[in-house]
């Protein structure tokens, strides 16, 4: 672990060890280095500089997770992933402002599988950009579909991984759908999280603007858990916010929570960006989002991320409660 000097830059060499054990965790030579391989990906995994024994539970994981991707790619390719949508409404009249869509993966052999993982699992085994025009294409359509039967859904929200925004073609790909669909830039919007807007290289950056061109919305996901950087707020062509969950959660018991909360809701309204209050689950919440004029909450308060099916009901029983109120 000494620092060795080579061509004038001094080095910090540091070692993994993976061990595996004849006979108890190997039959041969073969199995024997291949185990002990696994056992040192492990340690390098978690940042090196250490010695793992191998144990059976290891290669569990990564076949699980070979079936896992294998599974996740007959998914896409047999066009087995579903939208739901979650209503997000207006604290005051309780008017939908529109649906943000989320993706869902029920797999006849491991069951459902929460996007939390599968799209992470999507990311390393390079399926997220599929992922991402399937989901744009799909909210799309069924925009198109509620239009047609005259279920007035205003905006539909698109989730995107940073890795979508590597292919070039992306703002065409976005303004073909919208043509195809006969759909205005304005019904879509794309949430990028917080800290993949900060991380967007320069070419990122052009595809996000081709696609602002079309009308289409940029909203900032999971606001306040990155390390955001205010300046790369203002010169991003964000159109909206969301705060996420976390700070929502505790803000009636924290009161530094509340204050950012209401921080973020003032730069809203100062930077014009509509800002979009996440995880909302009591009426406490929304009293105090109220009372602070936050444009938009989405939470189970109101409704779950619901089937398509099930959008037009929810917008009857909400318009039929206010008629009644
Ligand atoms: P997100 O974009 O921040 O979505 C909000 C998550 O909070 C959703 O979880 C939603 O079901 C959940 N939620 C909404 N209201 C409440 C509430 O009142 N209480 C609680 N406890 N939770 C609430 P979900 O559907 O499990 O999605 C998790 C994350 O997975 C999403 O977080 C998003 O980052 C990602 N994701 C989902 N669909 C897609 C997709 O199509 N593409 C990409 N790239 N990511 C997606
Ligand atoms: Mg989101
Ligand atoms: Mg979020």
């Amino acid at each position: 672990g000494e620092p060795i000097e080579i061509s004038g830059f001094s080095l910090d060499p540091t070692v993994s060890i993976g061990i595996s054990q004849y006979p108890e965790s190997s039959r041969d030579r073969d199995d024997l280095l291949r185990n002990a391989k696994s056992a040192m990906g492990q340690v390098k995994a978690s940042g090196g500089g250490e010695y793992l024994f191998f144990s059976a539970g290891m290669n569990e994981v990564a076949r699980d997770r070979l079936l896992l991707g294998t599974a996740l790619r007959r998914a896409i390719a047999g066009d087995c992933l579903r939208l739901e949508y979650q209503p997000q409404v207006r604290p005051d009249s309780g008017e939908l402002y529109g649906v943000e869509a989320l993706a869902r993966w029920r797999d006849p052999e491991f069951g459902v599988i929460p996007p939390g993982r599968f799209i992470s699992l999507a990311e390393e085994i390079g399926e997220i950009e599929a992922i991402g025009r399937w989901a744009l294409r799909e909210a799309c359509r069924q925009m198109a579909v509620w239009r047609d039967e005259g279920v007035h859904v205003p905006v539909v929200s698109v989730n995107l991984s940073p890795l979508s925004f590597r292919g070039a073609d992306l703002p065409d790909f976005v303004a073909g759908l919208l043509q195809q669909y006969g759909l205005p830039g304005e019904c879509l919007t794309i949430e990028i999280t917080e800290s993949a807007a900060m991380a967007l290289t320069a070419g990122m950056l052009d595809i996000i603007h081709g696609i602002r061109a079309l009308g289409v919305g940029l909203s900032v996901d999971d606001f306040g858990t990155g390390f955001s950087s205010l300046s790369n707020l203002a010169n991003l062509p964000v159109t909206e916010v969301k705060i996420d969950r976390s700070f929502i959660d505790k803000c009636l018991q924290e009161s530094r929570l509340q204050s950012l909360v209401m921080a973020v809701i003032g730069i809203g309204q100062n930077l014009h960006l509509t800002v979009v209050a996440e995880g909302v689950e009591t009426e406490a919440q929304r009293e105090l989002l109220k009372a602070h004029h936050c444009p938009v909450i989405q939470g189970y308060l109101f409704s779950r991320p619901l089937a398509p099916a099930d959008i037009p009901n929810w917008i009857r029983n909400v318009a039929g409660a206010r008629g009644r109120g």
